[in-house]
């Protein structure tokens, strides 16, 4: 299958469209059409994504190896939580990987397949670096360079990024994210320096990131029975865009919720039709503080006939939502999947039925000083994050200027 940029002015196949990330002329790369499948039950989600992807990687040097990435990327699932007993309302559990986030599905399946040697530059609010840091740490030919902006990231989200060391190198930038993102990008546009290094980015239009996100919807919604409705928290918009490719391919997916914290860009676009991007707001749903979602221009183009229900859920109705769960259900959620039990909570109000599940995106335990005074509780930490927690960890400083990064490159 051809992958074209959405703006026209570019062609690849599927592996130097992930190698590439951003088209030459700007654009995102989407594929030329979204077959329509058959799909069958499998039992387990590295079967169902090996499925899913089969139809794009046709024909692609990649695709004797497919068996083995999905292998590889999907050693963890992705359990369903049913929360009643009409197995009506659950959770899809996408945060079971190294690093607790559904990040580390994306992340592990572009490092297997982006050719080596590579330096990945990754700018991080957050849960990115971890992700990309965890899936590239040790693989032979490798280097990773993560920003983040000091002070601006939590504790354990700090301690994780520096936790790897070896071929991982973590520097807390004296600036705010946009500053990161900045810095990497102003790096990137250098195509000389970016060929005698190697240098690519791991940021969340990669594809290799984005086609492998269709697998947990689809496998949740194949095991159920009958027809399943995905509440999906959404901040650049792709592990979104991901479940709405799922139900194109096939699945038996109902209708796609976005669920978004404070910044109103979705919720706008999608009421008005008109995109205006801005400067995000900070959030205690930290991952989703987006005020330009890269993957949007992407949705527009695959699919410009999808309209999508977004809600908008504040700081003070996060806080309430994830202390009402815990009452409920004796649940801890992390900030972001707290955004999508509230949208389906007013759904519900205003007299929505049938079946619905929102994707848990984070494991609480890496938000718990936001989590644990709510819920009164302390929220147990997944081995491998504890791991993670228990080594050493070490982040260099470095000035907000383009010309540091390029100086240690
Ligand atoms: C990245 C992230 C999101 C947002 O996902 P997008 O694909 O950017 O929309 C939501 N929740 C968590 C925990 C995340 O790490």
């Amino acid at each position: 299958m051809r992958w074209l940029s959405t703006r026209g002015g570019d062609e690849q196949s599927l592996s130097s469209a992930i190698a590439k990330g951003l088209a030459s002329d700007g654009g995102l790369y989407v594929p030329e059409r979204v077959p329509k499948l058959s799909l069958k039950r499998c039992e387990t989600l590295a079967q169902t994504a090996e499925q899913l992807l089969a139809p794009y990687f046709e024909g692609d040097a990649l695709a004797p190896r497919l068996s083995a990435l999905c292998a590889d990327a999907f050693s963890f699932g992705a359990p369903v939580r049913w929360l009643d007993s009409g197995s009506t309302f659950g959770l899809l559990e996408q945060f079971h990987g190294p690093t607790a986030a559904f990040k580390d599905f994306g992340a592990r399946f572009l490092a297997g397949c982006l050719p080596t040697p590579a330096t990945v530059l990754v700018a991080t609010s957050g849960d990115t670096g971890a992700a990309v840091a965890s899936a590239f740490h040790r693989r032979p030919g490798v280097r990773v360079v993560i920003l983040y902006p000091d002070g601006r990231v939590s504790a354990r989200q700090a301690h994780q990024l520096g936790a790897f060391g070896n071929n991982v190198r973590t520097f807390k930038v004296a600036g705010s994210f946009d500053d990161c993102q900045r810095m990497v990008k102003e790096v990137l546009a250098d195509q000389e320096l970016c060929r005698r290094l190697s240098l690519t980015s791991a940021n969340s239009i990669s594809l290799g990131r984005l086609l492998p996100q269709m697998a947990s919807y689809a496998h949740a919604a194949l095991q159920s029975e009958g027809p399943v409705s995905f509440v999906v928290p959404a901040g650049n918009l792709g592990n979104a865009l991901a479940c709405v490719m799922a139900r194109e391919m096939g699945a038996p997916i109902g209708e796609v919720v976005l669920a978004t914290n404070a910044n109103r860009v979705l919720l706008e676009y999608f009421l008005s039709g008109t995109y205006r991007p801005r400067a995000s707001v900070a959030t205690l749903a930290n991952a989703m503080d987006v005020g330009a979602p890269s993957n949007l221009e992407r949705m527009r183009a695959m699919f410009p006939l999808v309209k999508l229900a977004v809600e908008v859920v504040e700081d003070e109705v996060i806080r309430r939502t994830i202390a009402e769960t815990y009452q409920a259900y004796q649940v801890a959620v992390c900030p972001h999947t707290a955004c999508g039990i509230e949208a389906l909570r007013r759904m519900r109000a205003a007299g929505e039925k049938g079946r619905w599940l929102v994707a848990a995106t984070a494991h609480p335990a890496k938000f718990e000083t936001v989590v644990e005074p709510l819920i009164g509780a302390a929220v147990p930490v997944p081995p491998a994050l504890a791991e993670l927690l228990k080594r050493p960890s070490f982040a260099a400083p470095l000035s907000a200027e383009t010309e540091a990064l390029r100086a240690l490159l």
